[in-house]
Order: C-alpha cells, then structure tokens, then sequence
C-alpha cells in the first residue's frame, strides 16, 4: 500500500479501502450477538415470576456499590484489585473502542463531548487504561497458569475446569489491547514524520512504546499497521462479544442486571412463588423447584453471571468439611443445564427433574444455609432461595431424609422437633429453684406485660441449653423489664422447618405463634436464639419488633444499667463466635463484642474468620437431625479455629452454636482445654448485682414479682 500522509485527516483514507468489509463485520457482530442474546434469554422468559422491579432508589445503590463501586472485590486482595484495574480499564475504554469502531466507516467520527482538549485529556487517560489492561492480562494468565489458585480447581464430580477457555479470553482482551494500541501508535508515528504535533506525550503507555518502536517506519509500513490493527481489533472485538455468552464471561454483559435486581434484604425467604399469598397457596399445583423452568429469571440471571471465581465454595462450611455440596457447582452446573438444553439453533428445554440428574438430595440437604457464599460473591449471585426452592421441591415430592421425617412429625404434632408434651415447655421457668431467684409470668390474654421473651423449642427442651434461657430471664429481669413468656402457648418459631423446604408446616406454626403473640398484648419481643430472632425479623407479619438479647445487653451496658465484675480467670482468652443468623443474616456483630469489652479483664481475640466471614457451627434446627456425609465436622474445624487465634473460651450467641461447639470440643479432644459459653450466660454471670436506687425502684415498680439477683 502507498499511502501518501498530508495530513491528519488524510490517514483516515488508509481505512477507506476497508470500509465495506469493516460495515461487513460490524452488522454480522452486531446480528450475531443479538441473536445469541435473544437465545439466552429464552429460558428467563420460561422462567417463574421474581418480583424484583421495586424499591429503584435502593437497588441503584447497589450497583453503584457492588457494580461500579467493585465492593466485594478486595476481599480477595490480589484477584480483587486486579479485577478493578481490568474493570476500571474496561469502562475508561468503551467510549474509545466506540470510537474506533466507528472510524472504520466514518472516518472523521469523534465521540460527543470528546473534542479538543477534552478529547486530548480522554486519549491520555485510554492510553495508559489499555496498557493496565494489557498487563493485568498478562498476570492473570500467569496467575491461571502458573500460579493456579487453589479455588480455581474443578474436583472431578463436578466436570472439567474452565482454565482453557479463561486464558482464551484472557489472550483475547490482550490482542484486542495491543491492537487498539498498535492503531493509535501508528497513528502517532506517521504525524509525527510529517511534522505534525505528536499527541502522545503518555510515556511508557503501549501506544506510546509502539510509536517510539515505528519512529523511522515508512509511510506504507504505517500505513499497513495501520489497517491491520484496526483489522484485527474489530474482528477480537466482535468475536468477544459473541463468544462471551458461551462461557464464564458472559458476566461482563450480565453483571450489570443481576446486581440491579439483587436480592434487597438479607435474612428473608422467598416465598413459595412470587404473587401468590398464602391463602391462595393450595391452589398452586407444585412447590419448589424440580425443572430448570422452575427457577425465577433471576435465578437464572444468577447462572449467566457467575465468573466461577470460587470465592463462593471456598468460604462455604460444607465444601470446607467435605460435604458433597459446592456452591460454585450448583450454579455452575445449571448454567451448563441451560446452554445445552437451550441451545443457539432448534427446540429447546427437556423438562426432567433436577434432583438426580444435576443435583443429588445430599447435595441440597448439606446446605447450612448459614449464608457465607452469598455474602463473598462479587456479584451477589443468590444460593440460599434455590436450595430451599429445591428442598420445597423434594418435600413436595415426598423426598425427605429419613432422619428428619421423625422431627417432621413431631413438629407437626406437638410443636417441637423432639415430641415433648407442650405442658413440658416451660419447666425449664417454673423449677423451684429458679423461682426463688426469677418468677417468670406466663403471658396469655389474662396476664399481658411489656415484653416477650420468645424461647423456642432447643432452649425450651434441651436441659444444657435451658440455662441460656434462664440467664436471659435473669438478665430481662435484672434490667427491670416487664416480661414474660408464652409457656405451653408457644410453638416451634418454625425457622428451620422453611429453610428445609417444609412452607406448609412453617405456615401452621407460624400462624399459631402469631395468635399467641398478639394475645398476650407484648409490644416488643427479646429471644436470645438468632434463629428465631430471624423468623420473628422476617418470616413472621404483624409481630411486635424483635430483639436479640445481644442488642439488648448492648445498649444496657452502654446506658450503664448493667455492670459487670471482672472475670476470675484473668488468663483466659476468649473469641466470640458469631452465629450465622446473627451476624451475616442480620448484621448484629458489634453489639455481642460491645458486652464482650464491656466485662472488666476479659482478654478477647478475634478467629481468623469472624464478622461476616465467620464459619458455620454446622448448622442448627433441623441439620442437628440431619447427618451428611463429610470427611470432618464443621464444630470440629470451628473449635480449631478458635484454638489456633489463641483462645479457651469460645463464647456464642446461639443455643444452636453451643450444641454443636461443646460436641466438637469433646470430638477434637479439648475437653479441659476448651470451654463454650453463651453470652447471655457469661453477662448473666458476670453482673454485678447491686444496682443503684433509681434502677431498683423503677424496676420494682414496674415488675413487682421478679425477684431475680437481689
Ligand atoms: S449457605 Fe453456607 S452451607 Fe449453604 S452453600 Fe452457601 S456457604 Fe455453603
Ligand atoms: S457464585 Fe459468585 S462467588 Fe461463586 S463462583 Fe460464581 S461469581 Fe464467584
């Protein structure tokens, strides 16, 4: 090619000759990707309802955090900010391969608002974005390659690892970096020998290597370069776009969307489907999830999104023990569902079942749905709606553990997992010793007080953890609350019983709490179990607000109506737990560690994991009936967490953290060396009793039949 270079202008003819071929690949790239779009989104429109069109302000938050703001990213530090240089890279350069790909057919085409100095600064700025780009390509291929992160392995059962077809696209974004770079260095070489001023002062980017490197290429060299990177920048760029539907970057397109309609509030349950009260749910023919258009269409927004980073599995409890469950795969797993029963050309779906065809039972049984897979993905991809809609769908199917259809019943028939007499469930309040030291009132439509203390069925039942709820009546009375409890009124809060997929038998028990609650006339409930503090928060309607006994002794402690004596054992070391209900469903992580410090000579550590990455006891409610296969139990590895920060004392602030914690003490041989507490019974312990006037009075006043700790 002998081009001769005028001018600036002059080298936009060097595309000229191309021009038709390059309208050719824009109008195919741009049908192909539509096309294969319109195919995926096929099953989404076969899809069940999601209500997810509400609350803009709130979700607009949320892609501006988690979306634009790469929120979650660090969390991983080196994967996490190599995401957000390629990330940031990616939005800098979409104006400019906008531009690119439109100088190919309209050779004078500049980007509104992208003239002049502007227009400068912004070249300045892509340039050094492309070379970022390029060379986090370059480490994240080495990271793939040599490096190999442990989270990035596919075990066998779950098929084969994606390591090809992430370097592809790896390689493919470089080649389309060096390419749009090799354009505009190009560029700049041959204004350059004709004398005109040279825009690229943007030292060590790749254009301005590129054009150092063609400093003395003739004209027709340039010119050739020139037409072959736009050549093969166009081609990368459109073959990108169509190819990445196909695989694990499809989340480029995706993320976008599955972040704006993410799930709003932690802690809920969807319902059983979405539009349909629960009047109206013995109308609906099947529950659950058993066909893959049984999933909502952002359940499978879900599947599209997913990078299969492995962040998900590698903080997931039942991966760590061994559990056949790894939340990657279950997402994994049905996108691979979708892209061969939806394919790009024919008939599409087949409608089998699920359950032993993709997931096994003990798969969707091993989820705790303790909530740490959730709480890691980047792209706030949801796990926890779709294993209880397939545990919906296998209790409606009538495929239910064994193990757990005898607490089925008992819940059924006497409102508690362990078939104990309902009058039995407030023994535990009404022994004699624990009379003389609080006279708890059963509340009903005769006796009403201020507040509940809602129990549930292992603090009721269980004598190791009727302590927990005799400290917390202790503590409630201790404060001068107006309080009582149901007695024999209460049922299971029935918690577990939805996460396990039973709605109907929840609903039932729910209903009865709800009957029992607004008769005793409480305007506000305390529990000291986060899973019924769960239930209370967002299963159950029209209840009085909720509190657990953390947040309580919190702000008590903080108003200086509870003091404590400082502990005996000044070498203890103690580590909280926080209960998954507690902390990641429901955010309370400050208030147990405020009551922790507020205890004068306690020496407290912090586990490697806690907060929001804390690690599940192993599950409480029903997974106490449920054994699942692992290699180790998540006690066991929680215990030797707390052992290996440094502590003794591992304190909790759930009933069914300490069942599992005191039995993995005893399975990892730390009997004597370890100890478990709750805090309800650690603060109950450790307050100093003798209050000052005021408080006695009011208190008194208020509840003149308690006569805990005086
Ligand atoms: S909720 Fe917990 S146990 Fe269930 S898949 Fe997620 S991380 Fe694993
Ligand atoms: S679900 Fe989220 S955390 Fe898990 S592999 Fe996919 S993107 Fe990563």
């Amino acid at each position: 090619m002998a081009v001769e270079m005028q001018s600036a202008v002059q080298m936009g003819s060097w595309l000229v000759r191309g021009r038709l071929l390059f309208l050719i690949i824009q109008i195919l790239g741009v049908a192909c990707f539509s096309y294969i779009v319109a195919r995926r989104l096929v099953p989404l429109l076969r899809a069940q309802r999601d209500l997810r069109f509400d609350q803009p302000v709130a979700r607009l938050g949320k892609l501006l955090k988690f979306w634009l703001g790469q929120w979650k990213h660090p969390r991983y530090k080196t994967a996490g900010i190599l995401h957000i240089f390629i990330f940031a890279g990616f939005i800098l350069l979409a104006a400019r391969a906008f531009t690119v790909l439109m100088v190919g057919v309209s050779q004078n085409f500049v980007m509104p608002g992208l003239s002049g100095r502007v227009g400068h600064i912004y070249e300045a700025t892509t340039d050094y974005a492309a070379t970022v780009v390029f060379l986090c390509m370059i480490f994240a291929i080495l990271r793939r390659l040599v490096f190999k992160p442990a989270r990035y392995a596919v075990p066998p059962r779950y098929g084969k690892a994606h390591t090809a077809d992430a370097v592809f696209l790896l390689v493919l974004i470089a080649i389309l970096m060096v390419a749009d770079s090799l354009f505009e260095g190009a560029k700049a070489a041959a204004l350059a020998q004709h004398g005109q001023p040279a825009e690229l002062g943007t030292v060590l980017s790749l254009p301005w290597i590129f054009k150092a490197a063609l400093a003395s290429a003739s004209i027709s060299v340039l010119g050739s370069l020139y037409f072959g990177a736009y050549l093969v920048h166009e081609v990368t760029f459109y073959f990108l776009l169509c190819y990445r539907p196909f695989g694990i970057q499809f989340h480029v397109e995706t993320s976008l969307f599955n972040i704006y309609f993410a799930k709003l509030n932690k802690g809920t349950l969807k319902p059983v489907r979405w539009g349909v009260s629960d009047e109206h749910l013995d109308e609906v023919k099947s529950f659950g999830v058993k066909t893959f258009e049984d999933f909502t269409w952002k359940h499978m927004l879900d599947f599209y999104s997913c990078a299969d980073c492995g962040r998900c599995s590698d903080n997931c409890p039942a991966n760590a023990v061994g559990r056949p469950l790894s939340p990657r795969f279950i997402t994994t797993k049905a996108r691979d569902y979708a892209f061969r029963h939806y394919p790009m050309f024919g008939g599409s779906g087949n409608g089998k079942p699920l359950i032993g065809s993709v997931y096994s039972d003990d798969e969707i049984w091993s989820c705790t749905t303790c909530g740490a897979c959730e709480e890691e993905c980047p792209l706030l991809v949801e796990y926890i709606d779709k294993i209880v809609d397939l545990r919906r769908g296998m209790v409606d199917d009538g495929n239910v553990p064994q193990s757990l259809q005898k607490p089925l019943k008992a819940l059924e028939s006497r409102g508690n997992p362990y078939g104990k007499m309902e009058r039995k469930r407030a023994e535990w309040a009404t022994a004699k010793d624990y009379q003389q030291v609080c006279r708890l009132k059963t509340l009903d439509k005769k006796n009403h007080a201020d507040t509940l203390y809602f129990v549930d069925s292992i603090t009721s039942y269980d004598e190791r953890m009727q302590s927990i709820g005799r400290a917390t009546a202790k503590i409630l009375d201790h404060i001068g609350e107006n309080f009582g409890i149901l007695g024999a009124a209460e049922k299971d809060s029935g918690h577990e019983v939805r996460r396990f997929g039973e709605e109907t038998l929840f609903m039932a028990l729910r209903d009865h709490n709800v009957d029992a609650i607004k008769a005793c006339g409480a305007t506000r409930i305390v529990t000291a179990d986060p899973h019924a503090y769960n239930a209370l928060k967002h299963d159950y309607k029209d209840v009085p607000p909720v509190e657990h006994i953390s947040q309580v002794l919190a702000r008590e402690v903080k108003a200086g109506k509870i003091r404590f004596n400082p502990v005996q054992n000044r070498n203890d070391v103690y580590a909280y737990h926080d209960p998954c209900y507690l902390g990641r469903h429901n955010q309370v992580y400050d208030d147990p560690r405020a009551v922790l410090d507020a205890i004068p000579g306690l020496k407290r550590v912090e586990m490697t994991r806690s907060r929001d990455r804390s690690f599940c006891c192993g599950g409480g409610g029903l997974m106490l009936f449920y054994e699942p296969k692992e290699e180790q139990r998540m006690g066991v590895k929680r215990v030797q967490m707390a052992a290996e920060a440094g502590a003794n004392v591992i304190v909790t602030a759930c009933p069914f953290c300490m069942t599992n914690i005191e039995d993995a003490i005893k399975v990892a041989g730390l009997e004597g060396k370890m100890t478990a507490i709750d805090l309800a019974e650690l603060a109950d312990q450790q307050i100093a009793r003798e209050r000052p006037t005021v408080e006695a009075t009011t208190a008194s006043e208020i509840q003149p039949e308690c006569v805990a700790g005086r």
